[in-house]
């Protein structure tokens, strides 16, 4: 007996562009909120942040000089524990958090002090509520019987973690679509129109999907999407490499912002900044850069063997902060891009949802949206 498919829907009330860790985010959280939501997601020739990153949940060190946004990123780890338990607990799908605190490591003590310092007016700026606290080098030895080498002291945050990233975006596909998610893959937006009866999508495929109300969150893709819907197309790409050692038993016990322990046991390696276009292939002289920063905080690091690596490209806003923002030429029609959207998975679902649907309770997220870069 055959077994009859019913057609995915092309009306819903939000129709989210893009289906990387923000558009899944986003979409998880209208679909909690009882909306009916199609999700709209390119190909893999796009560039997709979702599936090259580092995997931090991670606060320490963001908005140094912008507390809306370390607030913004502490609210968002702090949701974390909850957000991911119930991915799981519907899912079956466990996505190896762990976040009990993690490090940013120094090897030059002037640079440590200056991060204190800025720790320290970031607290005040925050009235308080940034419980960071400063290690010795004597310290950071006992906590992490790796480091050693030129390592001088560490900053340590306690709600910082990480996550293994692809089964995040696993967990949030499969919850998002048990809830009715309408989830077009290989499907490259092309053409955008707005009359009366709201928006009408159209892809290079020829599908074609109606809402009154369209979430935009493709990444990179928002660069040429963003104007057709009256944004400004302000992302650009910024490019890291990552470098994975061949697999461990334990040895790191918390993560730092550059060196992990996965949960399957390799360690990650990954601290570049590169503004090279759209351009993520891996360069020689980065991993070399890369590998010889590690090993000088954890020597024994040299004695693994490195099996992989790869380049990615972040999603960055000229200030690297994220932009919130609705159309004024075409209202209904909203920007949602960030860099550190893994961390910031559980407030997207949560809060932003909120903020999309105009509930009563909405964040204010007037400090993030494009107006910003009138200046
Ligand atoms: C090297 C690296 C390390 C990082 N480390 C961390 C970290 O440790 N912690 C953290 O929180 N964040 C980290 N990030 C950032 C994080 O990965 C990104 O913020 C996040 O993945 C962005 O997700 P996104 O959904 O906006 O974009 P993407 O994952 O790029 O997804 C965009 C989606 O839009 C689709 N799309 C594009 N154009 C179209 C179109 N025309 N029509 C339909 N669909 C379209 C694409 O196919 C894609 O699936 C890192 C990023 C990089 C590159």
């Amino acid at each position: 007996m055959s077994v009859m498919r019913l057609p995915m829907r092309t009306e819903a009330d939000f129709v989210v562009i893009g289906g990387g860790v923000v558009g899944l985010s986003v979409a998880h959280g209208l679909l909690n909120r009882g909306q009916s939501v199609i999700c709209i997601d390119g190909t893999d020739s796009d560039f997709r942040a979702s599936r090259g990153n580092f995997g931090l949940v991670w606060v320490q060190g963001k908005g140094i000089k912008a507390p809306h946004y370390a607030a913004w990123s502490q609210k968002a780890v702090r949701e974390y524990p909850d957000f991911v338990a119930e991915l799981s607990e519907e899912t079956g799908i466990e996505v190896s958090l762990q976040q009990t605190g993690g490090y940013e490591y120094f090897t030059d003590a002037d640079a440590m002090a200056e991060r204190v310092s800025q720790f320290r007016t970031l607290k005040k700026r925050l009235g308080g509520d940034y419980p960071f606290e400063v290690l010795s080098a004597d310290d950071i030895r006992a906590a992490e019987p790796m480091v050693g080498g030129e390592t001088v002291g560490a900053t340590f945050y306690p709600h910082d973690g990480h996550i293994n990233p692809l089964q995040l975006l696993q967990a949030l596909a499969d919850s998002c679509i048990r809830k009715g998610l309408a989830h077009y893959l290989g499907e490259r937006l092309t053409s955008v129109t707005l009359n009366g009866e709201g928006f009408h999508l159209t892809t290079e495929k020829g599908l074609s999907v109606r809402s009154a109300r369209v979430v935009l969150c493709a990444g990179l893709g928002a660069k040429v999407l963003g104007p057709k819907f009256g944004f400004r197309g302000l992302v650009r790409p910024q490019r890291g490499q990552v470098l994975v050692t061949e697999k461990m038993p334990p040895l790191l016990n918390r993560p730092s912002v550059t060196i992990r322990q996965v949960n399957e046991g390799a360690i990650q390696i990954g601290d570049s900044k590169e503004e090279v276009g759209f351009n993520d292939n891996e360069t020689q002289a980065q991993m070399a850069r890369i590998a010889g920063n590690a090993i000088k905080v954890m020597p024994k690091l040299a004695r693994l063997r490195l099996v992989r690596s790869w380049g990615a490209l972040r999603v960055m806003s000229p200030d690297g902060l994220p932009i919130y923002q609705q159309s004024r030429k075409m209202p209904g029609a909203f920007l949602v891009t960030c860099h550190s959207g893994i961390t910031l998975a559980a407030t997207h679902s949560r809060n932003l949802s909120r903020w999309l649907t105009r509930a009563s309770d909405a964040p204010d997220l007037g400090d993030f949206t494009e107006d910003r870069f009138d200046a």
